[in-house]
């Protein structure tokens, strides 16, 4: 990769191994300057040993880290232009909050007045003037994660990283913040890694994400392609609910791909799926709101009703074929009361269906 292609912040080929054990296996991205870029996968892919080499805590066994056309990665922590957001909130309890905000402006030796307006527009921005007096244990486990979130911004980094920093909240609060966080970084315009293992908040809150897997990117893209259009089984898997029906290729030619499965005979799918040569077992992804149901005349139906999960905002059916082994999740909005042991048929939005490779 050259510098140019590495964009604001880069890695080139970067490998991180303890002993033996690859942690992270030639990974190279290139994320925009000003962009909220998350990286998302199971616990133990590798991700916050990515972040770690970004700060300088871990130093890559192979590779380079750019950031803005510098090399950094044998750089000290401290000298790098990164500041970093930890889960636990690491604030200081001994210091009340306007003091732990302008703590990492100690060796800056900025007039007091200076400093007093820094820290004065750190927390307007994160909604507590006002707090700056209270200590730690005086404010929510909110707010605290907001005064972390201030003290790292405080010192204007071109990169914060931020390690499942809402994953200690409870959930209405971790939604909440989320769309603060999302505020915040587009106020401040600083580009933000961000490491979660929760897929929604990953979805809610990136311009692009990087699915991780075995410390290796499997996919890296906005939120919308990865969910509309993962590029294998393993991503789908990963991000959302999808359900999947093994088929083969028949025909393929410019205007459909022809695919017969076994729960829904022969498909005429858009030739925007991917695809390959007939004969080639595949495997069908299909989200669960791209199924509907329809009620036949009484006592048919070529499915059956085998559970339910409501969520209030929607429902999620789970059924199966009445002449095989091949069962669906239908999410339905506003669902009609259904009930166990109906039968009803089944209809795949096919223009959204995605062929991936069997695995
Ligand atoms: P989690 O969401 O659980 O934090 P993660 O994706 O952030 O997971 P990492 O913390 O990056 O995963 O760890 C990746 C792998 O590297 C894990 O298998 C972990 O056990 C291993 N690992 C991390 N740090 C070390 C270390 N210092 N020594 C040995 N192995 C390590």
């Amino acid at each position: 990769m050259t510098d140019e292609q590495m964009g604001f912040v880069g890695l080139d080929a970067v490998s991180k191994s303890f002993g033996a054990f690859q942690a992270v296996d030639d990974v190279s991205l290139s994320v925009l300057k000003g962009e909220f870029f998350s990286l998302l996968g199971p616990s133990g892919c590798g991700k916050t040993t990515l972040l770690r080499m970004l700060s300088g805590l871990e130093y890559p066994t192979k590779g380079r880290i750019l950031v803005d056309g510098v090399d950094i990665s044998k750089m000290a922590p401290y000298r790098r232009p990164t500041n970093m957001v930890f889960q636990s909130y690491a604030i200081f309890p001994h210091l009340n909050v306007a003091e732990n905000i302008g703590y990492g402006l100690r060796p800056l030796k900025l007039d007091k007045a200076e400093k007093a307006r820094r820290i004065g527009e750190m927390l307007e921005l994160i909604g507590l003037t006002g707090y700056g007096d209270r200590r730690p244990s005086q404010i929510s486990g909110g707010q605290q994660q907001r005064v972390a979130l201030a003290r790292a911004l405080v010192l204007q980094p071109k990169v914060l990283l931020l390690d499942e920093p809402l994953s200690a909240l409870d959930r209405q609060l971790r939604e909440r913040m989320q769309i603060e966080l999302r505020a915040i970084q587009r106020e401040v315009g600083i580009t933000f890694v961000f490491v979660t293992h929760d897929q929604e908040e990953g979805l809610a809150l990136s311009d692009r994400i990087a699915v991780m897997e075995k410390g290796r990117i499997i996919q890296c893209a906005t939120p919308r392609t990865l969910y509309e259009r993962p590029s294998s089984r393993n991503v789908a898997e990963f991000v959302g609910a999808m359900n999947f029906i093994e088929g083969e290729i028949v025909d393929d030619r410019p205007d459909s791909r022809f695919v017969k499965t076994r729960g829904f005979g022969v498909l005429a799918l858009p030739p925007s799926a991917h695809c390959g040569a007939a004969g080639r077992a595949v495997t069908l992804a299909i989200r669960p709101e791209w199924v509907s149901v329809q009620h036949p005349a009484a006592g048919t139906g070529r499915f059956q009703i085998v559970g339910s999960t409501y969520f209030g905002d929607r429902c999620h059916l789970r059924v199966t074929a009445m002449d095989g082994d091949l069962a669906l999740t239908v999410a339905l909005m506003n669902a009609p009361v259904l009930t166990e042991g109906m039968k009803l048929d089944v209809i795949l939005d096919l223009t959204k269906v995605l062929i991936l490779e069997k695995r």
